[in-house]
């Protein structure tokens, strides 16, 4: 199926079942009144002269306006390029120009983002776009008017591309997969399936839209189901994600680990009524066995799942089940989901490992990207040949096929040639009663290579734990060359705004 018969599907099948709620205007869209305003949008794009394989970008916070677009351009056949809001000017006439954008739709602001004087900025720099579009603003309505009942679509395969989404930045600089109908559509669907979704839930979905977690696993796992997607904000807030599951009664709750222990961080959590939740999504980054064990009793989510995947497969390809228990949803990341295939291999002579041994992950199947738009070298390092994607995650898979994420190959520290995987070093450190949250990167060492430094938040800033006291809760309990021989206190941690820590700003910042 493409993207707009799957919607049409669920029109028919739901018309009467709520499709789309924005907690903070307190606007409610129905399947049919949701069918009915994608038709509207696809038809002012189509009469504005948006064609199949046009570029449409959308720089915008969370809002409906954001999902409408979504399904509007994939009805089209227009690639739907995802900007992220938290991008500056630099960034975004980098990806305009990159991919060649004719419209964007924008944001007009939020907090101290304006985005129309940066569109003015770069406006002009950027030949090929020929209309801004600004959510919430008299130029919606202007483009919203151009609707006429007597436009015409273009006939649309399941293989043509439908949108580019630019990977986190976690790492270095984002790279923008080009995906299909067929990639992120049957993605979105398993991912409900492995979790059961039906047209009896509602998603809370505060991770942002742009980036495949809340656009995928979000917006079209729901509604390949009849489900409802729940905005509680325009960008990540604690306390308005809680009150938006109390409110509306969800079913399920999505966050990365940073965002769940945010929730359950607030002084007032205790207070909140969450007995609707049952199921939820938690990705993106590894999540500790102590936040693994308090979003199961205090969050009501016996059946949450843990996914891994990368905006570079659509993006899931491992998925926990709803009755697997605390272990294997801390300690792995499941197992693959239907019509993928993994391997682990040895990253030096390509030859698969055996299981129990570490290696990296690759993965193929339908959710491999169509490549990196117009960027055929960094495609051809990233799918070989037998389309296998290269993930860049050491991995490791149990006897029972459960897979267990090591680290990403990049942040592994190599300290006086032993190889140390933070991940190990963060969980053990989790445990230490001063932690509230840590990571662990490796700096450079005149004669280790690299050193381990710990960033750490403190539970209480005023009584910050010590490097001694660190290094004494670890002597004895972990080999010498993994204890940290350099701590940083923090407020916070430098994060995309997919709700990464970017390993690679510590180690520039503190690593010197
Ligand atoms: P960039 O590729 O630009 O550096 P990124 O890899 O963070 O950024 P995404 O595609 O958003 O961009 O994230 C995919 C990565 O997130 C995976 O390659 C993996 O390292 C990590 N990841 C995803 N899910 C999990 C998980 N459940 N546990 C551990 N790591 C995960
Ligand atoms: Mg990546």
């Amino acid at each position: 199926d493409t993207i707009g018969a799957n919607l049409d599907r669920a029109v028919a099948t739901w018309p009467d079942r709520e499709a789309l709620v924005d907690v903070p205007s307190g606007r409610r869209w129905t399947y049919a009144r949701f069918g009915a305003d994608v038709e509207e949008l696809a038809r002012a794009l189509a009469a504005s002269g948006v064609g199949k394989g046009d570029r449409v970008g959308i720089w915008a916070i969370n809002c409906p306006e954001w999902v409408l677009v979504q399904y509007a351009t994939a009805r089209i056949g227009a690639i739907m390029v995802n900007i992220n809001p938290a991008y500056r000017t630099h960034e975004v006439e980098y990806v305009l120009d990159q991919s060649g954008i004719s419209l964007l739709f924008a944001s007009l602001g939020h907090k101290t983002s304006d985005y129309r004087a940066m569109v003015d900025r770069v406006r002009g720099k950027c030949p090929a776009l020929r209309e801004v579009v600004y959510i919430g603003d008299p130029s919606w309505e202007a483009l919203l008017s151009r609707a006429t009942p007597d436009v015409s679509y273009e006939a649309l395969s399941c293989d043509d591309p439908i949108n580019i989404q630019y990977t986190s930045g976690t790492t270095g600089f984002p790279k923008g997969a080009t995906l299909s109908h067929h990639n992120i559509l049957n993605n979105g669907y398993f991912v409900g399936e492995s979790i059961a979704y039906t047209e009896q839930d509602r998603i809370c979905i505060p991770v942002p839209f742009y980036h495949c977690f809340g656009m995928v696993m979000g917006n079209l796992a729901a509604t390949s189901h009849g489900a409802c997607m729940v905005i509680p904000a325009p960008s990540f807030d604690a306390k308005a994600t809680l009150d938006a599951v109390q409110q509306e009664r969800c079913t399920s709750l999505y966050g990365v680990p940073t965002m769940f222990i945010a929730e359950l961080n607030l002084p007032d959590f205790a207070a909140y009524d969450l007995s609707s939740l049952r199921t939820g999504i938690m990705a993106g980054s590894p999540c500790p066995v102590e936040v693994m064990k308090r979003v199961v009793a205090e969050m009501h989510m016996e059946q949450v799942s843990i996914c891994y995947g990368m905006t570079e497969t659509s993006p899931v390809s491992l998925q926990t089940r709803m009755d697997d228990d605390l272990e294997h949803r801390t300690g792995t990341v499941g197992r693959v989901l239907p019509h993928i295939e993994v391997k682990v291999i040895d990253p030096a002579t390509g030859v698969t490992q055996p299981r129990g041994t570490a290696g990296e992950l690759c993965t193929r199947g339908y959710s491999v990207m169509l490549g990196y738009w117009e960027e055929p070298e960094k495609t051809a390092e990233a799918i070989d040949p037998g389309r296998w994607m290269h993930t860049g995650d050491l991995a490791m898979m149990r006897e029972d096929g459960y897979v267990e994420i090591v680290g990403r190959i990049k942040d592994m520290i190599i300290r006086g040639g032993e190889n140390v995987y933070p991940r190990e070093i963060e969980e053990f450190l989790y445990g230490h009663p001063k932690i509230r949250d840590v990571q662990v990167v490796g700096v450079p060492h005149e004669t280790y290579g690299e050193e381990v430094l710990a960033c750490v938040i403190p539970l209480d800033a005023e009584e910050p734990l010590t490097l001694e006291e660190l290094r004494a809760f670890c002597a004895g309990r972990l080999a010498h060359y993994k204890i940290p021989s350099r701590l940083r206190i923090l407020d916070s941690f430098p994060m995309t705004v997919s709700g990464k820590v970017r390993k690679v700003e510590l180690r520039e910042k503190y690593g010197a």
